[in-house]
Order: structure tokens, then C-alpha cells, then sequence
């Protein structure tokens, strides 16, 4: 898939459905939902996989976290809980190489994860 998918998410050149913005980090509804609130948080500067992830950049992906627990806040699943999931490279099953939080609420959520 795209390496650029995201940044054209980012810059607007391909519509998707923001549900989420600040500065840094952009949450958007994922387009194959695998739960009733099925949200990616991503970075918008460019960082490829977790294996990218540096002291340097350590705030931006912070931040992630940041807006997804202000997301469940906002929709009122904090209490309840949801989950937040990041994959690393294909054995994981990443495949848009921009990291991106997922997030996932609505339903249970079975553990462990197929
Ligand atoms: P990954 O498999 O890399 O962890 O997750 C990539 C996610 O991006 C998938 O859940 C997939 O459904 C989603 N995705 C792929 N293309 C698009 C798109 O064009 N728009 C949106 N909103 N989501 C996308």
C-alpha cells in the first residue's frame, strides 16, 4: 500500500472522515471499521514503523495517546474502555507504513488478538 497514503490524508488530497485535529496529530475513521468506533491516530509528521521511534519523536507519538483517550472521553467510552493498537511491520500485519494508533471501542473485544 501507499507509503504517501497518510500524508495525502494529512494534506487533503484524499478525503477521509476527521473526527480529530491538533497541531500535530490527525484521528480519522478507519475505512474498514473492525468495531462500531474504529479510529487511526497518526502523527503528521512522518514516522514509518515503531521501529522509527527515537527520543527525538517520542512527544509526537505520546501524543497519540494523548488524543485517543480524549477521543473516548469525548464519546463517552473512557469508563467503559477501549483499546489501542499499533503494528509493526508485515508479520504484524502493518500495511501503511505511517504509524497510526488504532482505535477500537464499541463492542468486547476479545483477548488474545488473532
Ligand atoms: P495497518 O494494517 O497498517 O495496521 O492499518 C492500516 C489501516 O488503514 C487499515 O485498518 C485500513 O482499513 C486503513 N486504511 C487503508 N486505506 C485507507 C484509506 O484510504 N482511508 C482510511 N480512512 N483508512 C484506510
Amino acid at each position: 500500500m501507499s507509503e504517501t497514503l497518510f500524508i495525502d490524508i494529512i494534506e487533503r488530497r484524499i478525503p477521509a472522515d476527521i473526527v480529530y485535529e491538533t497541531e500535530t496529530v490527525l484521528g480519522f475513521r478507519d475505512i474498514n471499521p473492525q468495531a462500531p468506533h474504529h479510529v487511526l491516530f497518526i502523527p503528521k509528521q512522518k514516522i514509518r514503523t515503531i521501529n522509527d521511534v527515537t527520543a527525538d519523536n517520542a512527544a509526537t507519538v505520546g501524543e497519540l495517546f494523548i488524543a485517543a483517550a480524549s477521543y473516548a472521553k469525548g464519546i463517552g467510552v473512557a469508563d467503559d474502555g477501549y483499546r489501542v493498537v499499533m503494528n509493526c511491520n508485515e508479520a504484524a500485519g502493518q500495511t501503511v507504513f505511517h504509524i497510526h494508533l488504532h482505535f477500537l471501542a464499541g463492542r468486547n473485544l476479545s483477548w488474545p488478538p488473532g
